[in-house]
């Protein structure tokens, strides 16, 4: 029997990205391959399908990537949080703090049937920030979030405390 697909080996690891000291994980080289892929969202569908959603939200753009296989997999629909000046329509939309400077999600108004079921997704958890940014824009749109997920949680930040939903990962580093 073939030992189970070792996902960590597909992640790319770039010193220096997007800023000097910063070392970023890269997905390009997981969806890349054929077989990682289909393992990576097969097992994280199988993780969010226990919290029977209705509905998947992806935080743009690598959340899309992530989430919207996923819901294929599943049968559920997608829904997209975004940033200012790309949905049209009429949105309902949350700022947040980030290390430096300040951010802005938007979801269009009635992308959410109230007390839907909703499980939000990232490609990363670092801080949380991000995350719980979404977790509070989706409750404002009428969502019962029903948990978040990523591909690869970076623990030692200790992002998953930010949040008051449960999580699930696929990938940790320390
Ligand atoms: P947080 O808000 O601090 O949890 O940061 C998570 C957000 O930053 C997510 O939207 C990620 O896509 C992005 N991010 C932070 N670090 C990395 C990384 O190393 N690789 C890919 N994305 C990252």
């Amino acid at each position: 029997e073939p030992a189970p697909l070792d996902l960590k080996k597909y992640i790319r690891e770039i010193p220096d990205f997007p800023k000097p000291g910063i070392l970023f994980y890269d997905i390009s080289t997981l969806i890349r391959s054929a077989e990682a892929w289909q393992v990576a969202t097969g097992r994280l569908a199988r993780l969010i399908g226990t919290w029977k959603p209705d509905l998947l939200a992806g935080i743009e753009s690598r959340g899309f990537l992530t989430a919207a296989p996923i819901a294929q997999r599943l049968g559920t629909g997608f829904t997209m949080l975004r940033k200012p000046g790309k949905l049209p329509g009429e949105t309902i939309s949350l700022k947040y703090g980030l290390e430096y400077g300040e951010d802005e999600l938007h979801i269009q108004k009635d992308a959410i049937i109230p007390g839907q079921r909703v499980v939000v997704l990232d490609d990363l958890l670092a801080t949380g920030g991000t995350l719980a940014a979404s977790v509070e824009l989706l409750r404002k749109a009428g969502a019962e979030v029903v948990g978040a997920s990523v591909l690869i949680e970076l623990t030692a930040l200790k992002g998953r405390d930010k949040l008051d939903v449960p999580v699930n990962s696929l990938i940790s580093y320390d």
